[in-house]
């Protein structure tokens, strides 16, 4: 249970130049060790679990900026939507329906990212593009149905491989498609701006195909043991 300060000094001298932001992923990590990288000024975390995130957030600092990043199922939205700064991957409306009615009981507005299937992996989740469109057809057109979130942006996951050229035509399909919707459903809504791709052993290539979130783990925080979890 250590954090690598050093990593986590050269990572941010990094995003510099691109402006980028980095998420913290502390999932399985104890609350002592986000402590540690908060005292290092780091507000920016990013979980993936419901129950996991929860119980962190009640101890830890106000101010984190609370991100997450899993897989999120419709019905535990509610546990955490009085505090969520951003979700990563809502993956379809009707998830993103739950958010807004859970938002709106707080008087909050949670910023959402679009999961896009880039992977070639069966298991990762996430839409198409004709899916995004389709979704954003009906919020754009629905605007006020949907006050108590705000789509900020696209997120995507890689192929996990060593393939560095196979993990940039992906990173470069998603950055396409993002410029795609923002020109068509998403004409002068300024929100629509992020790009959360690259992990610690991609993110160099994300933040050259135009990322602004690196989700970044184990590079910071260690391995992960999941057993003990
Ligand atoms: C765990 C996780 C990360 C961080 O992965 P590392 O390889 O540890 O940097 C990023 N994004 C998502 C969605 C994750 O689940």
């Amino acid at each position: 249970m250590a954090i690598n300060l050093e990593a986590y000094k050269k990572i941010l001298e990094e995003l510099e130049p691109f402006h980028a932001k980095l998420v913290a992923v502390s999932k399985t990590k104890p609350a002592e060790d986000i402590s540690a990288l908060y005292e290092a000024g780091q507000r920016i975390f990013g979980e993936n679990y419901v129950q996991e995130m929860t119980e962190k957030q009640a101890q830890l600092p106000a101010d984190i900026e609370w991100h997450f990043i899993g897989h999120l199922q419709s019905n535990k939205v509610k546990y955490i939507a009085p505090f969520v700064h951003t979700i990563h991957a809502v993956d379809s409306l009707k998830l993103l329906q739950e958010i807004n009615k859970q938002a709106a009981k707080h008087q909050r507005v949670i910023n959402c990212l679009l999961q896009v299937h880039i992977a070639d992996e069966e298991t990762k989740f996430g839409m198409d593009e004709k899916e995004i469109e389709e979704l954003l057809r009906t919020v754009t057109t629905n605007a006020n149905a949907y006050s108590n979130t705000k789509i900020v942006g696209l997120m995507g996951m890689a192929t996990n491989t060593d393939d560095n050229a196979q993990v940039q035509s992906e990173f470069h399909q998603l950055h396409d498609i993002f410029t795609r919707l923002a020109n068509t459903y998403l004409q002068g809504n300024t929100d629509f701006k992020e790009l959360s791709i690259g992990m610690s052993a991609d993110y160099p290539l994300a933040l050259k195909e135009g990322s602004t979130m690196v989700r970044i783990g184990s590079l910071l925080f260690g391995k992960r043991n999941y057993s003990q979890n």
